[in-house]
């Protein structure tokens, strides 16, 4: 396939993925057709702030993915506000906002929408999820000094909101019905350090309990734990994960696989014109058996800027391990890999309860995933010990000879 066949990409959905992959077509010289089609109205900007800057009050605005007058310097044809609502595979279009949109090459990068909590009252006014930056800026404005805040899921968003809301001052619940915050990427000793760290920012953390319900008249009053308890909420957060936004894959019949579109090593869908990215592809990964499918913003931003050169003929592995970060309160932290923790071997290098330590998981004797918490020195080296995975042993992790 040569560049001239591509005379026009079709980028469906304008965020961190599709948007970072239309940036690196022009950066490659693509020189014809960017069509980036968005359902927002806002222009391309990444996420991570919305639950921690913006909620904090610290920036009004998310990071942009490029600067406001990019898109028409650069002659992307920038339709925001406007949702793709079919695939016809046969005629290589893309039906949207009335219009029917020839492709060449197509890129998926729909990424996810907030799981809801089928519950009654779960439609109750001041009962918030947090994906976009409306969202955020909404939730903000509820985030006040005394507000009663009940935070749904401790997983990476509801840590970071409740984090958030603590600092405006709010009272924060924060229910989770696993044992600890966290549990699955991270297991039960490095959550029970997350969960001190909430208690010791005065949140009541609820763990081993689930939400049955939520109670009020139309706004959101109280919320109905699965041990009978009522907690007063006038503001509640669910933060329980994505469902990923696959719909138009799925109707025009591309591959599925793991709750998202099934992607070989370089990004292609099971139809050879359509390529997926972000937080909806399941990757089939060079370095990892199974498919990994996972919901950061290091993997939008990469699969976006890596699948421009397969969009034009390429057809090169995206072999980047995950990576993401969060903040909380005062603690940052960055974890590398990708691991088991019921199954991996955690080896812990400084002190858990200080909250300054690195944590590795470990499966025969190399490192699957790194964690490092409010420290900052090791972060290439912990790189290379989860892209080698050469053998190491704990008392070398312990000791840093690594
Ligand atoms: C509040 C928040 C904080 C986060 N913090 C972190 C963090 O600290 N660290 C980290 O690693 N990750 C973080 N993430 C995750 C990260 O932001 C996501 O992994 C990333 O945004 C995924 O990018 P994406 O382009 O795949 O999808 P998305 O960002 O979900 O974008 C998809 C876009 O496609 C649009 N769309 C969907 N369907 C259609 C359609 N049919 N037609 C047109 N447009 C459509 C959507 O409206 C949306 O704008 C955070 C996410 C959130 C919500």
């Amino acid at each position: 396939m040569s560049v001239d066949t591509v005379s026009r990409i079709v980028i469906v959905g304008a965020s961190l993925g599709g948007a970072s992959a239309a940036v690196a077509l022009r950066a490659q010289g693509y020189s014809d057709e960017i069509v980036l089609i968005g359902a927002e109205q806002h222009l391309p900007y990444e996420r991570p702030p919305l639950s921690k800057a913006v909620l904090l009050g610290n920036a009004d605005e998310p990071d942009w993915v490029a600067a406001s007058d990019y898109y028409a310097d650069a002659g992307i044809a920038m339709l925001a506000g406007t949702t793709a609502t079919k695939i016809r595979r046969g005629d290589q279009v893309v039906e949207a906002g009335g219009s029917d949109i020839r492709y060449d090459r197509l890129l998926l990068a729909t990424g996810g929408r907030p799981r809801q909590l089928r519950v009654p009252g779960a439609g109750l006014d001041d009962v918030f999820t947090l994906r976009t930056l409306d969202d955020s800026m909404a939730l903000r404005s509820r985030l006040i000094s005394g507000a009663n805040v009940v935070v749904v899921g401790a997983g990476w968003i509801g840590c970071e909101v409740g984090a958030a809301a603590s600092q405006h001052g709010s009272s924060v619940t924060m229910v989770e019905p696993a044992t600890q915050p966290l549990v699955r990427v991270v297991g039960q000793q490095v959550g029970a350090a997350f969960a001190s760290l909430h208690r010791s920012n005065g949140v009541d953390l609820r763990l081993g309990t689930g939400v049955v319900g939520f109670s009020g008249d139309d706004r959101v009053q109280a919320v109905v734990l699965s041990s009978a308890e009522v907690i007063p909420a006038d503001t509640v957060v669910v933060g329980v994960g994505i469902q990923t936004n696959i719909a138009l894959a799925e109707e025009c019949g591309l591959d599925l696989a793991d709750g998202g579109v099934a992607v070989d090593a370089s990004l292609c869908t099971s139809d050879p014109h359509i390529f997926a990215v972000g937080d909806i592809a399941a990757h089939d990964h060079p370095h990892y058996p199974g498919r990994v499918r996972v919901e950061h913003w290091a993997n939008a931003k990469d699969q976006g800027s890596h699948v421009a050169q397969n969009l034009l003929g390429a057809a090169t592995p995206f072999e980047s391990r995950p990576f993401f970060f969060s903040d909380q309160y005062d603690l940052g932290c960055e974890y590398r890999g990708l691991a088991d923790p019921e199954q991996d071997e955690l080896v812990v290098r400084g002190d858990l309860h200080s909250l300054e330590f690195t944590a590795f998981w470990l499966r025969d004797s190399t490192v699957m995933a790194a964690m490092n918490v409010n420290q900052w020195d090791d972060g290439d080296a912990l790189q290379e010990l989860v892209d080698t995975r050469r053998p190491v042993s704990p008392d070398d992790l312990r000791a840093s000879h690594f």
